[in-house]
C-alpha cells in the first residue's frame, strides 16, 4: 500500500513538478571550474564563499588529523564521542566569534532542529512548574521570519509550540505580535541573519530593541553570514554592532565559509551548559567526525587572518550586482554573495537551469519546497575565487537565457 502511494507521487512529481536534475560532479566541487558529465563548466551555487574548503593547509590538518583519530568519533559526545579536537573547535568558534563558550552538533540542520525545541521546552522543575506548565496555556511561544529556513521552521515544528510567523523583515508586524503575546513567559525570536533564498539581511539591531522592549530571546541563524558580514567577518551581531546582550543567541554551520560540516551555538557559558543536557541531537547523535573538526580549526584561523578574501567576495559582489542591475534582472532585494535571479514560473525556472548548464554555466533551480510554488528561481551564489571573467561570462550566459525563455 504505501509503495503504491510512492509510485503515485513519483508519477504525479515527474508531470506536474519535475523531479529534481541531480548534478554528479567529478573531482572536486570547490573550485570555479567543475566537471559535470565530461564537460567543464563554471559553477555559481557552491557556499565555499570565501573558497578555503581545498585550501592545502586544511588538507593537511584532515590529514594528520585521521593518523591521530581515524574517520569517527565512535559515539556520542557525552558516551564516548567527546575527543580533545572537538573541544578546541567549540574554544575556536567561541573566540572567532566573541562569545563566551559554543556547543558543536553534526550539521546545521540537528542544531536549528534540536536547539530550538530545547530552548522552548526547558525540563519541568517542581510541582508548581508542572502545573503552571500545564494549566497556564501562556508558556512558551515563538516568532519566526516567514522566509526563515527550512531547519528552523523543522525546529519550531518539533518544538510543539505556539508560533507567530511574522512578515519578511516586517518590524512593524514583529512588533505588533510581540505586543498582543507580551504576556507569554518565554518569547523567541528567530531569525536568519543572511536569508538563504533571497540573500537579504534580517534587521537585527531593530529586532534586538524589541527584544530588550517585550522581554524576548532573539536567536540568529548566521549560517550565510558568518565569514561574511562585519569588519571582521563575525557575522550580523557584528555587522550591526550589537553588544553581546545575554538574551542573544547565534547559530552558525561549518558548511559555508569554513568549507566542512557541522553546526554550532555561540552565546553565554550557561546556556551552552543547558543545550549539553537538553538537546536531542547532541546527546542521541554522533559529532563532526575529529578530522572535519581539525579541517575547520584551520579554516577559522584562514579567515580571521585573510580578510582579502572577504574583501574579494565583496568586489565581486559588488560587480556583480551592477552588471546585474545594469541588464534589468529581479534579484528581489538581495544585498549580498547571494543573488536570486527570479523567474516565477516553476517549469520555466527549471528550463531555463538546463539550458545554462548547456552553455556551460552550473546553477540549479531553486523552487518548491524550498521556495513558494510559482516563486521559483535561479539562485546563484558567489565565491572570492571567481575572476571578474568568469563573472561576465555568468552574466551573458544569463542574458542569452533571459531571451530565449522571457524573463
Ligand atoms: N540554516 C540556514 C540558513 C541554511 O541555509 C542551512 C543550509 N542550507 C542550514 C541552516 C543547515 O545547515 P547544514 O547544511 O549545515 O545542515
Amino acid at each position: 500500500m504505501l509503495f503504491q502511494d510512492i509510485e503515485k507521487a513519483l508519477e504525479f512529481i515527474d508531470k506536474k513538478i519535475e523531479y529534481p536534475d541531480l548534478q554528479t560532479i567529478v573531482g572536486s566541487p570547490t573550485n570555479p571550474e567543475i566537471v559535470i558529465s565530461g564537460k567543464k563548466v563554471l559553477i555559481f551555487c557552491s557556499n565555499n564563499y570565501l573558497g578555503v574548503a581545498a585550501d592545502p593547509r586544511i588538507k593537511t590538518a584532515v590529514k594528520n588529523a585521521v593518523d591521530i583519530y581515524g574517520m569517527g568519533s565512535g559515539g556520542s559526545r557525552l558516551v564516548s564521542g567527546n575527543t580533545a579536537i572537538q573541544e578546541q573547535l567549540e574554544k575556536k568558534i567561541a573566540e572567532f566569534k566573541g562569545a563566551e563558550d559554543a556547543i558543536t552538533f553534526a550539521t546545521g540542520y540537528m542544531t536549528n532542529t534540536g536547539v530550538i525545541p530545547a530552548l522552548l521546552n526547558p525540563p519541568i522543575t517542581s510541582v508548581t512548574e508542572y502545573i503552571k506548565e500545564k494549566i497556564l496555556p501562556v508558556q512558551s511561544i515563538v516568532f519566526s521570519d516567514e522566509l526563515n529556513h527550512a531547519s528552523i521552521i523543522d525546529g519550531i515544528r518539533l518544538s510543539k509550540t505556539e508560533k507567530a510567523i511574522y512578515k519578511h523583515r516586517d518590524i512593524n508586524d514583529l512588533e505588533s505580535r510581540l505586543r498582543h503575546k507580551r504576556s507569554y513567559r518565554r518569547k523567541l525570536i528567530v531569525t536568519d541573519g543572511i536569508f538563504s533564498m533571497d540573500g537579504d539581511i534580517a534587521p537585527l539591531d531593530q529586532i534586538m530593541e524589541l527584544a530588550l522592549r517585550y522581554g524576548a530571546t532573539v536567536m540568529v541563524d548566521d549560517a550565510h553570514a558568518t565569514g561574511i558580514l562585519g569588519i571582521g567577518g563575525k557575522g550580523t551581531v557584528e555587522y550591526f554592532k550589537i553588544k553581546q546582550h545575554p538574551e542573544l543567541i547565534v547559530m552558525g554551520t561549518f558548511t559555508k565559509v569554513f568549507g566542512g560540516i557541522g553546526g554550532f551555538i555561540v552565546g553565554p557559558r550557561k546556556l551552552i551548559r543547558y543545550l549539553r543536557v537538553t538537546t536531542r541531537p547532541y546527546i542521541f547523535s554522533a559529532p563532526i567526525p575529529p578530522a572535519i573538526a581539525a579541517g575547520i580549526i584551520e579554516a577559522i584561523d584562514i579567515i580571521s587572518t585573510e580578510p582579502d578574501r572577504r574583501l574579494k567576495l565583496w568586489d565581486n559582489i559588488n560587480y556583480t550586482r551592477n552588471l546585474l542591475d545594469t541588464v534589468g534582472f529581479n534579484t528581489l532585494r538581495s544585498e549580498t554573495q547571494i543573488i536570486p535571479i527570479f523567474i516565477g514560473d516553476d517549469k520555466k525556472a527549471i528550463r531555463a537551469s538546463r539550458r545554462l548548464l548547456e552553455i556551460g554555466i552550473f546553477i540549479p533551480c531553486i523552487r518548491w519546497p524550498a521556495v513558494p510554488h510559482s516563486k521559483s528561481r535561479l539562485r546563484l551564489t558567489l565565491m572570492s575565487l571567481h575572476t571578474k571573467g568568469q563573472i561576465r561570462i555568468l552574466v551573458d550566459a544569463l542574458l542569452k537565457i533571459k531571451g530565449e525563455f522571457n524573463f
